[in-house]
């Protein structure tokens, strides 16, 4: 008997769509570039329950005829391309023609288009890619396409799906990055019948102003500054942070020929522009569009990838360099590109970011120019910026020699009774039996900090401190959509903080251990690590904000510390079950063995 049988099209259209539609998100990403391919104008994105009951999107476009209409959903139905050269001149984002055929095959979809010309538009329904009903109908010019109940029909798919709040805030993720390069066209985004964004057409700047900023305070036009440059390989334009302005919580997008990417290479770029300008845990926000001939750059890797592969990366990687640079003001105009010189630390695309010693700092800039790292006796201001330096130039030694192995060394025995020293403000110096021990103070207190953290959590007990003035964060949608889901656990570890209007918190108290610092960088950071790991889980977040504020409130490097307190700190970080290594397997315990001494001599 013959084995082999061709798979009925719903079956196989199924099995594409995970390819395509993995969440809403996708859905939501598909529909919209398909009203901007269609020449929308103005474009709303209905959702509700997060995009598992309705996701609608409606536009002024085009509109299709009867018969595109119920082509639309066929597998490989584009208008977009004819022939496969046509792949390497893309301008609109879809061309594959899978996104409607995946999409009907996983949802219940309802559409009424109309085209200008006609007087009647058509109404069609498709069920799990079943016809159901196509029929003439009065509607508007443009298109309003209605999936409901996602993967009504693939149960896994459904089970798969993450949180409400999740989801949303993938939902908003997608959305930013196509209306962050679409200012022209009007953009309104409501879920369960609130509106979360309303964005009139306008410039670059006064739509990434909508989005992120408060457009009452002006807060994007004084803390940004252009960057603007035209080669005959790419031009690049944009915004990025000025220094002064950077937060612990970076917005950071490229885009190319009008679709954003994510680009490691690229962001390494722009973060050597900024080298020496940041303090620690800082990142640069920036808004950059490349506009490249599309002959050189490759999207048509996977319809859901945002990694964009680019011919020349390592020109690029110069020019843009130059280009952020030259906007922070830090060197000239460059008349000309010098690829030779000396200065651009420059890896090679692929290569892991690795913190090594930065050669590309400005020679003029000097972290330290008020005080000595040594011997840091006078209190400073900020810690961090004082030390940012040493951040950048630290060792991350991975050789295993160095590191502290058997696990009898650091002996709580051992350091009650040995005589301690702090070297260099960083390192606490610990003689052991096979040599000198070197511990890393900050990363050792971050280690024990973060342990407490995470017990507090659990119980729900931190310490508050009441704020004589309360502060208030404003954050984006995403952002809010994120800061609900870990409300609670902000509570369990001591900030007092309350909603104040659909984009901001008032913040009324903090944990006790913040002390008099800002809250607000804080919570950024916070937001920031809970965001970037994709903490999904309320143990996983619950780490995230474990590990933020062990970070925020750990004594920082720099710090003197008297025996008594190294000799305290090392005693806690013997306790911990795991301490030569941090969380994220940083080397916190090192030794330099006798054997490596003597040789010296
Ligand atoms: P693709 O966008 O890759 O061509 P899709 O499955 O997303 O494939 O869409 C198939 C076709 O349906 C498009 O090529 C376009 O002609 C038509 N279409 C889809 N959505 C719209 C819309 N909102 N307005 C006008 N035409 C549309
Ligand atoms: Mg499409």
């Amino acid at each position: 008997m013959d084995i082999i049988h061709l798979l009925p099209d719903s079956v196989a259209n199924q099995i594409a769509a995970g390819e395509v539609i993995q969440r809403p998100a996708s859905c939501l990403k598909e529909l919209v570039e398909n009203s901007l391919d269609a020449g929308a104008k103005r474009i709303q994105v209905i959702v509700r329950d997060a995009g598992r009951t309705l996701l609608q999107v409606i536009d002024d476009g085009s509109g299709m005829s009867e018969m595109d209409a119920r082509l639309a959903f066929e597998r490989h139905a584009t208008s977009k391309i004819r022939e496969a050269q046509d792949l390497f001149s893309l301008r609109t984002m879809g061309f594959r023609g899978e996104a409607l055929a995946s999409i009907c095959a996983v949802a219940q979809v309802e559409m009424t288009t109309r085209r200008a010309e006609d007087e009647t538009g058509t109404l069609l329904e498709i069920h799990g890619s079943d016809v159901v009903r196509q029929e003439p109908c009065v509607c508007p010019v443009g298109t309003n396409i209605k999936v409901s109940n996602l993967f009504f029909n693939v149960p896994v798919r459904r089970k798969f799906l993450k949180s409400d709040q999740t989801e949303l805030r993938n939902l908003l993720t997608e959305f930013y990055h196509i209306v962050l390069v679409y200012p022209k066209v009007n953009f309104t985004f409501v879920h369960n019948d609130e509106i979360v964004l309303e964005l009139p057409a306008g410039t670059e700047k006064q739509r990434i102003e909508a989005v992120f900023g408060n457009p009452k305070r002006n807060v994007f036009t004084s803390a940004f500054v252009d960057v603007n440059t035209e080669t005959e390989i790419v031009s690049i334009r944009g915004f990025v942070v000025k220094p002064e302005n950077a937060t612990r919580k970076a917005e950071q997008y490229f885009f190319v020929n009008g679709r954003y990417m994510r680009h490691g290479y690229f962001l390494k770029a722009v973060q050597t522009a900024y080298s020496g300008m940041l303090p620690n845990d800082y990142q640069p926000s920036f808004f950059i569009y490349f506009d490249i001939n599309p002959e050189a750059i490759d999207v048509n890797i996977h319809p859901t990838k945002t990694e964009i592969k680019f011919a020349d990366e390592q020109t690029i990687f110069q020019i843009l360099l130059a280009a952020v640079r030259e906007a922070l003001g830090k060197f000239a105009m460059p008349t000309s590109l010098d690829f030779d010189a000396p200065n651009i630390e420059m890896p090679l695309p692929g290569e892991k970011p690795v913190s090594r010693p930065q050669v590309a700092v400005d020679p003029n800039y000097n972290p330290f120019h008020t005080r000595s790292v040594i011997y840091p006796d006078k209190a400073p201001q900020k810690w961090e910026t004082l030390y940012e330096g040493l951040k950048t130039t630290e060792y991350n030694i991975p050789n295993t020699d160095y590191e502290v192995h058997s696990a009898d060394i650091l002996q709580p025995e051992n350091i009650e009774n040995c005589s301690l020293w702090q070297y260099g403000g960083k390192y606490i110096l610990v003689p052991s039996p096979n040599g000198i021990m070197l511990v890393n103070q900050h990363r050792a207190h971050v280690a024990i900090l973060r342990s407490q953290y995470i017990e507090q959590l659990g119980l729900m007990q931190g310490a508050k401190q009441q704020l004589l003035f309360p502060e208030v964060l404003e954050m984006t949608q995403d952002d809010m959509v994120l800061m609900k889901q870990i409300l609670p656990d902000l509570h369990a570890i001591g900030f007092d903080i309350e909603q104040l209007s659909p984009d901001s918190y008032s913040i009324q108290g903090v944990p006790s251990q913040l002390a008099d610092q800002s809250p607000l960088p804080v919570l950024q950071h916070i937001i920031a690590k809970v965001r970037e790991r994709g903490a999904d889980t309320q143990q996983e977040w619950r780490e995230q904000i474990a590990q933020s504020m062990a970070e925020s409130t750990a004594i920082p490097y720099g710090k003197t510390l008297t025996e008594t307190e190294m000799r305290d700190l090392l005693k806690r970080l013997t306790h911990l079950p795991q301490y030569r290594r941090t969380a994220d397997g940083k080397i916190i315990v090192s030794l330099m063995t006798d054997e490596e001494i003597n040789r010296r001599f």
